[in-house]
């Protein structure tokens, strides 16, 4: 039997693990900062009509350019953009993925600050890009200094800033992506796959005039409750969407795609109603995760990270046996929880308090 170290592989992806959260069939699934709720029906019974309204020109290519969603996602984000500062990928790691091939590539370096998002790396290794993690300061928090420090030593070409944090959770202020751009003659990309989440005013989407070289990227995976879809996209100046058309795939997003997205962003407010009831429950998690003796970071996103934990892989598989997935992130002592319904949220917490009692 054959087996990946028998193939003439590139050598820079010899004995690499690919992304691999667990997809298990459990009760409680909080692993990987999905919005748990239920659509909608009258939502649900949109996209179906639209997707098979696009069925009719199936035969036909869809449209490249994808301009009728690029204006719904301008039009969703507001701050005054226009269609031809958005684009849109099967998800946003498949936007970052371009933004890697286009800004990226040998003899390049990405710099981001760890832990953070596990994917910049392996997007890194796909587009034979360098990748660096500088580390970030006291419970995770990142302040001007230490990213203007961390870009005056390592001068990186992508400078990657997720906001909120994935995995802790930690916020990010408006300075700091600043602080980057003004350090740095590479590009900025800041990740706002939770930015529903967090404060409005916190999003580097009021940064972009006059700043070519950011880019806020961000995805219908999370509180849209879309992430089945495969939707990312990215708001940026025009001149950034023409570079990563160079190395899109022609038609990379199929008409049923773009019908299904332009479908849920009609329905935006229904669609992130439950958005208030996530951060209640995100919060309640904080509380009560610290009232059980857990250490909660500040979380700013739809998950919680928590120290505190003296085995977390048997913390883990205690909580599976219960029926509730949560995220060993391999941070020592920690689990990254999402927050759930509060049907969901109050399942985990008992499932824990039941564990930490025996
Ligand atoms: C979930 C997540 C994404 C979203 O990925 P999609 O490809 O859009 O589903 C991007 N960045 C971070 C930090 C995430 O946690």
């Amino acid at each position: 039997m054959t087996s990946l170290s028998d193939l003439p592989l590139r050598d820079s992806l010899r004995g690499r693990e690919p992304y691999g959260a667990p997809q298990l069939n459990v009760p409680v699934a909080l692993n990987v900062n999905e919005n748990t709720h239920e659509l909608p029906f009258d939502v649900i019974k949109d996209i179906v009509k639209r997707v098979g309204d696009a069925a009719h020109n199936i035969n036909r290519y869809p449209d490249r350019e994808f301009e009728s969603l690029r204006s719904a996602l301008a039009k969703y984000l507001g701050h005054e953009l226009n269609a031809n500062q958005l684009w849109a990928a099967n998800g946003s790691n498949e936007v970052l993925q371009q933004i890697f091939q286009a800004f990226g590539g040998p003899g390049r370096l990405a710099l981001g600050f760890g832990p953070t998002y596990s994917m910049y790396s392996l997007i890194a290794l796909g587009a034979d890009t360098n990748y660096i993690n500088a580390p970030r300061g006291e419970r995770y928090e990142l302040t001007p200094d230490l990213i203007r420090s961390a870009i005056a030593e390592h001068k990186p070409n992508i400078v990657m800033l997720c906001s909120p944090n994935n995995p802790t959770g930690t916020p990010l202020s408006l300075d700091c992506i600043e602080a980057a751009y003004e350090a740095t003659e590479g590009i900025v990309v800041v990740d706002e796959a939770y930015a529903e989440f967090a404060n409005e005013s916190l999003s580097a989407l009021s940064l972009l005039p006059g700043r070519p070289r950011l880019m806020v990227s961000r995805t219908m995976s999370k509180a849209f409750a879309f992430a089945g879809a495969r939707v990312g996209y990215l708001a940026a100046d025009p001149a950034v969407v023409d570079a990563l058309r160079l190395v899109r795939l022609p038609y990379h997003l199929s008409a049923f795609t773009q019908a299904a997205a332009e479908a849920a962003l009609d329905h935006a407010d229904a669609l992130l109603a439950t958005v208030a009831d996530i951060r209640r429950q995100r919060d309640r998690l904080v509380t009560e995760l610290r009232t059980l003796g857990f250490d909660p970071y500040r979380s700013d996103s739809n998950f919680v990270l928590f120290g505190g934990v003296s085995d977390p892989e048997r913390t883990f598989t205690e909580l599976l046996s219960r029926g509730v997935l949560v995220r060993n992130v391999g941070i020592p002592n920690t689990l990254r929880v999402t927050a759930g319904t509060e049907a969901e949220t109050t399942a985990f917490l008992e499932a824990l308090a039941e564990l930490e009692a025996n």
